[in-house]
This record gives C-alpha cells, sequence and structure tokens, in this order.
C-alpha cells in the first residue's frame, strides 16, 4: 500500500493491540494460561509463547499507571505499606497492585505462576523476592554475562563468547524444566522454533525502523512513538501479530521518509534521549522539545528496553536452543551495554542521525539507567562537542516533577542551540 491511510497506523494500531493484550492478560486465568512475570531486559517470550504462557510485563504495568495518571495513587499505598520513597517506582506500584489484587486501570492482572528475571538490572532481584514472599511463586533467574569492559564485547566464534554461550544455554535449559513443571506441558522444539522465526521477522523490521529515522526530517519521535513501539516489541515478542505490526510499521515510515513527512511539522533540532521518559507528564514533556522544532530521532531507551530488537539479531532456528542463548547473550548484553557505556552508544548515533543535541534524563527512580549520566555529558562533550541537557525527574513519581523548573531549562537549552547554530552559518 502506498496511501497517505498508512501514516499514523503504527501508533493507532498499537494502542488498539495493547489494549487487546491487557484484556487478553484479565482472561488467562479462566483460560487456563499460567502467568509468567518477566522483564524487557531478557524476556524470553519466544519460550514462554512455546508454553501458551501470558507472558506480564510489570515495567509496563507500572509505567502505564504513570502514563494515565494513576501512579501516585499506588506509589502511596506501597508507601504507606512500608516501602521507602526513594526505591524504583514500578517496584512500588506492582506492590500496591499486587495488594489490590491485580486491579490495573487497563485490565486486571493475574498473580505470577512463574517469574523469569535477569541480572540486567539488580532490582529485578529484589523485586522478584517480593512475589516469592507474597505468592510463593517460583522464580528462575537467567544470569547473563556483560562485557567485562567498554567495547570488550566477544562474538560468536570467539572461545569466549563459546563460555559465555553454554553458561546460558545450561540454565536455559534448567528453565524449561521448570516451564514443563509450572505450565503442565512437555516442552515442544517445533512451537519454540516458531515463535523465534517470528521474532527474527520483528527483529528485522525493528532494526529498519530505527534506521529509518536518520531520514531528514524524522519520521517518528523516538521518544513519544518509540514508547508505543517498544511496548509492542516487548508484549508481542514472537508472534505473527508482532511481526506483522513491525512490517507494517516499516512501510508506514518508509512512505513518510520518501515524502518528507516528519514527526513534527518544522523540524529545526534533531536530538538523541538518553534514559527513561516522564510519564507523569508524558504529553507535555514532549511539548517541551517540539515546541522549539526539537525532534527525538533516537534515544538509548529504543535499545536497552527492546530487548535486543534493535540489533536485528537473527537465531538460527536449525539450533533454536544454542541460538536462544545467543540472542539472549547478545540482547541483554547490549542493553546493558547501552546503560553502562552509554558514551560508546551515543556517540555511535551522532554522524548518522545528524545529531544537534542530547537530552539526560536523570530519574530518581532508578539509578540503573540513571547512574553516571552526568560522566556521559562530560565525555560526550570532550569527544564530539555536542551540547546537551541533564534534567531530573522520575518515570513514575509527579511529587518530584517540576515542570515549571524544566521547562527553564529546556528554553535555555534551545536558546543557546539556535544562537549556537546561527553563529555556525554567519562564520
Ligand atoms: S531500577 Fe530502573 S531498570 Fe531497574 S526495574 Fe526499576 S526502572 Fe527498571
Amino acid at each position: 500500500m502506498n496511501s497517505p491511510a498508512i501514516v499514523g497506523r503504527g501508533v493507532t494500531e498499537g494502542a488498539r493491540m495493547f489494549r487487546e493484550w491487557f484484556a487478553s492478560l484479565t482472561e488467562a486465568p479462566q483460560r487456563g494460561r499460567p502467568a509468567a512475570y518477566v522483564f524487557v531486559m531478557g524476556s524470553f517470550n519466544e519460550l514462554l509463547l512455546a508454553f501458551d504462557m501470558a507472558p506480564v510485563f510489570p515495567e509496563i504495568n507500572s509505567l502505564q499507571m504513570a502514563v494515565r495518571r494513576v501512579a501516585h495513587e499506588y506509589l502511596n499505598e506501597a508507601e504507606d505499606y512500608g516501602y521507602s520513597p526513594d526505591i524504583c517506582g514500578y517496584v512500588k506500584a506492582d506492590v500496591a497492585l499486587q495488594l489490590r489484587k491485580g486491579r490495573h486501570p487497563m485490565g486486571v492482572i493475574p498473580k505470577p505462576d512463574v517469574a523469569i528475571l535477569t541480572n540486567a538490572c539488580n532490582t529485578y532481584l529484589k523485586w522478584g523476592e517480593i512475589w516469592e514472599r507474597m505468592h510463593g511463586t517460583p522464580v528462575v533467574t537467567v544470569d547473563i554475562p556483560g562485557s567485562r569492559a567498554s567495547g570488550r564485547q566477544t562474538w560468536p566464534g570467539d572461545p569466549d563468547f563459546e563460555r559465555d554461550r553454554i553458561y546460558v544455554e545450561r540454565q536455559i535449559r534448567e528453565l524449561i524444566a521448570v516451564l514443563e513443571r509450572v505450565a503442565k506441558k512437555k516442552f515442544d522444539v517445533d512451537r519454540l522454533r516458531e515463535t523465534m522465526g517470528h521474532a527474527n521477522a520483528m527483529s528485522r523490521s525493528f532494526k529498519q525502523l530505527i534506521e529509518l529515522n536518520r531520514s531528514t526530517p524524522a519520521v517518528f519521535n523516538a521518544v513519544s512513538e518509540g514508547t508505543v513501539y517498544l511496548g509492542v516489541a516487548n508484549g508481542f515478542r514472537g508472534t505473527a501479530a508482532g511481526a506483522a505490526y513491525f512490517r507494517d510499521l516499516v512501510e508506514e515510515m518508509s512512505y513518510k521518509a520518501a515524502n518528507g513527512l516528519g514527526t513534527i511539522n518544522e523540524e529545526k533540532h534533531r536530538l538523541v534521549f538518553v534514559g527513561v521518559p516522564c510519564y507523569p507528564i508524558f504529553r507535555r514533556f514532549n511539548e517541551l522539545f517540539s515546541e522549539w522544532g526539537g525532534a527525538f530521532v533516537s534515544s538509548t531507551y529504543l535499545w536497552f528496553a527492546s530487548g535486543g530488537a534493535g540489533l536485528g539479531w537473527q537465531y538460527d532456528l536449525s539450533r533454536p536452543i544454542e541460538s536462544l542463548a545467543e540472542g539472549a547473550l547478545i540482547g541483554v548484553r547490549h542493553a546493558m551495554d547501552c546503560m553502562f557505556f552509554q558514551d560508546r552508544a551515543l556517540i555511535d548515533l551522532i554522524d548518522p542521525y545528524r545529531v544537534d543535541g542530547v537530552v539526560f534524563h536523570g530519574i530518581k527512580s532508578c539509578r540503573t539507567t540513571s547512574t553516571g549520566l552526568s560522566d556521559t555529558r562530560r565525555v560526550l562533550g570532550e569527544r564530539r562537542d555536542i551540547p546537551s541537557l541533564l534534567l531530573e525527574s522520575d518515570m513514575m513519581d509527579r511529587r518530584v516533577v517540576s515542570e515549571a523548573q524544566m521547562k527553564n531549562r529546556v528554553d535555555a537549552f534551545f536558546e543557546g542551540l539556535a544562537s549556537r547554530k546561527l553563529a555556525r552559518t554567519s562564520a
């Protein structure tokens, strides 16, 4: 199809799919589908779907509460229960959700029959312990080796990579045994091949999608629209619907790129976003930038929260379990690299995306993504002389989000960007 009717389809379709997804979670217990609680960095969705389990992403549940402006109710409830104001807001919102027997603005979230964690964020490990205590949930932690140092990844064919892959593969085989017990089903390798095939198609398209934003003007906003895409990439990973969604999205964005249609009317500044967005004032947060003609062309979020989809990694379906281990190792390691070695990820984006400025968003709730932002900012300034802005607020807690203060800093940043451009053109 090559018609303007496809413009905007990705956001509308994504919202529709998400409503249906939450409805399917609500119905999961009646349909006898066990619920598996998982995280965006290493969900193993392909494996869970092979057992016909319902994957539940507590991080997505929590951010949806913030976007729908009810997060404070859940946060207050968890704090009254005894959780500190200073820990991850996603955790507290989930604790209150569990206390409310799963009642969520978009449906009823089933209790966890099993939880699968990775070590990508250390909060995951403590979060799993809460479900163990509350519901007696069996918890499996898959330990994924990260990069030993910046720029020191090993790849298939390297003996070190092979050792890491075997380590992950053995844990996946143990995980399969646990899932067989929880789902009361024998593992079906052909079903796994099928879900991995869909994940391959999604991954190919996701990479193309990210690269399409190299065009000028940028065809999608990596923060606002990007969050919808990330939701689908996680919730529908390993499904035919997810693969079709991203195929259609690439079609939509290719059309926009070919016809010079941008995400905002007049793009003046191309920006990269670092961190997790400010969900309590999500729309306004984006307007603070778009009103100045600032377009977010990419983000570290699109990388670390896509479960490795941004790499376009392709599983080898002739050796599914070995390849699932390779994919988990490469994808989760990349997610960790995008947080812990952000300077490299950012510097790599600057030229291909013609970046004018970088916006760092440090959040109270999340030390994992916010630690080291000032250092990264300094390194970026030293290596590439790219102007940057550091904002501080939260992704959940509206008590620490000061819109007026944020606006002052954003306005000053754009004034600086504009005068810098003017100086360049008149030089
Ligand atoms: S600390 Fe950060 S990365 Fe970890 S669960 Fe919370 S929001 Fe996610």
